[in-house]
């Protein structure tokens, strides 16, 4: 036995589970609330003080479509009617945001200090433990078992133990610390799409601000003077919930691994340098900034992609983007294969059909050789394409969703979560309000 498995092993078990779901952003919260919803207990363990991962502590705004148009309107002339593509948790989510004075519809943005308060009631009310300050360290597994999470905190080192695990850190930690296989980055070098900082700027003068293509020329004559040297090739902006608050997704730090606690401290100095230096054009340079200041960054540096676990099965771009569909399919996603460039400059954007939308497979969540684990959010089976599409916030709550659902079933199976009934499972599903069917 190696010291780390003897060192798991000989931990303290601080809490037991049916289900234990790592990880408390768009997936895990999601995963978390479903699988209590469903009968069973459930702890979930984030390291931060609140939940929503990307959501909150990222800084991620807005929300991406969710919706495709009704090809099958009748009159040319009139609006396309819209068919939703992400239902479930997520639009309850949508609805208690809206309610609470925290989403805004038309650009879709939400306000993230309300998000956090919606996630910690929803988690609550279904009756999950939540465990907070609270970071796993290391995962031991036997015979395609795993059988304890080793966790730090302020308690010290200790582990948990369940019957069933979802592994919703967004890296896949928990998988890969269980010896799960996964790939990471675009199969020609392994670089991951770059990392971003996200920063909102308040004190701005909407009427002032010129169009997106005047403020790109600004900050293309910007980088030719040498004055920027973001290597992003426009300005990012939204809209907030907020007038007068511009949202900022444009920093963009490349070559960096977010599994890497070096790279990870290296993009964070980075990220912030490029905020001061676009904080600063923007008041020298754009009109309606003059008097803005920086309103807020993220706790942390956004990842958009890390590892990738190897499932049943692996979704490709091909599967996005002829919008296949799946008879175990679990959730649907419509966003367009999104690439912004590893190595620099550039992003590639390839829309899903118009009017269509693909599934995720069950298959996509249960990583090879482990039988009491599933995989939840942006790590699931997919290739570095296809991840671009399904890691945004709507479609991570609706495979967190499935996740959770999937494991309270599988506990009438020992936890096995290869003998879910996929038809079952999908029933339940339509009937909690989730979309699994083609559209
Ligand atoms: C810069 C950027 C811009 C984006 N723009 C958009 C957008 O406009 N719209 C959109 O819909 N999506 C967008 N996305 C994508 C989206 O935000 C994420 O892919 C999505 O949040 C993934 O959800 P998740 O739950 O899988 O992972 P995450 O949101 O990363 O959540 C993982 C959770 O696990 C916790 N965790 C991680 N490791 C550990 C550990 N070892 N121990 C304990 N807890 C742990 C984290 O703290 C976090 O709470 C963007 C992403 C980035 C980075």
């Amino acid at each position: 036995m190696s010291q780390l498995r003897t060192l798991l092993a000989e931990l303290p078990v601080a809490a037991q589970a049916e289900v234990a779901v790592l990880g408390g952003g768009p997936a895990g919260l999601c995963a978390a609330v479903a699988a209590a919803q469903e009968g069973a207990d459930v702890l979930l363990v984030e390291r931060y003080g609140f939940l929503g991962g990307m959501a909150t502590a990222g800084l991620v705004n807005p929300f991406m479509p969710f919706q495709v148009a009704d090809l099958n309107t009748p009159s040319p002339a009139a609006p396309k009617a819209l068919k939703l593509v992400n239902g479930g948790l997520f639009q309850e989510i949508l609805r208690r945001l809206q309610a609470a004075g925290g989403y805004e519809p038309q650009q879709q943005a939400f306000d993230p200090e309300t998000f956090k308060q919606v996630a910690q009631e929803l988690v609550l009310e279904a009756g999950v433990r939540l465990r907070l300050h609270t970071a796993l360290l290391g995962a031991l597994a036997e015979d395609g078992h795993l059988r304890l999470a080793g966790t730090a905190s302020k308690s010290g080192l200790q582990a948990i133990a369940a019957e069933v695990f979802i592994d919703a850190t967004g890296d896949a930690d928990l998988a890969a610390w269980a010896g799960a296989e996964y790939e990471q980055g675009r199969p020609e070098d392994g670089l991951c799409q770059p990392m971003t900082l996200n920063f909102r700027m308040a004190g701005v003068a909407p009427d002032l601000m010129p169009s997106r293509a005047e403020i790109n020329a600004l900050y293309d004559a910007a980088q030719q003077r040498g004055e920027i040297d973001n290597p992003r090739e426009d300005v990012l902006w939204f809209y907030t919930t907020r007038r007068g608050e511009i949202h900022f997704n444009t920093t963009r730090v490349v070559g960096k691994q977010a599994t890497d606690a070096d790279d990870l401290t290296a993009a964070e100095i980075e990220g912030r340098r490029q905020v001061q230096q676009m904080v600063a054009f923007l008041r020298r340079e754009v009109p309606g900034f003059a008097d803005a200041y920086l309103a807020a960054t993220g706790t942390q540096i956004g990842m958009r992609e890390s590892r990738r676990v190897r499932g049943d099965y692996v979704l490709t771009a091909e599967d996005v983007l002829s919008a296949r569909d799946f008879a175990d399919g679990i959730a649907r996603g419509c966003y367009p294969v999104d690439i912004h460039n590893p190595a620099g400059t550039g992003t590639v954007m390839q829309p899903v059909p118009p009017g269509r939308s693909y599934a995720l497979p069950y298959r996509c969540l249960t990583p090879r050789g482990l039988e009491n684990l599933l995989v939840a959010g942006r790590p699931i089976s997919a290739d570095h394409a296809a991840h671009s599409s399904l890691r945004v916030m709507h479609i991570a709550m609706n495979v967190g969703e499935a996740a959770g659902v999937a494991a309270a079933q599988s506990l009438r199976r020992r936890g096995r979560t290869r003998s879910v009934e996929v038809a079952t499972l999908r029933q339940r599903l339509r009937e909690r309000g989730a979309v699994i069917d083609e559209v």
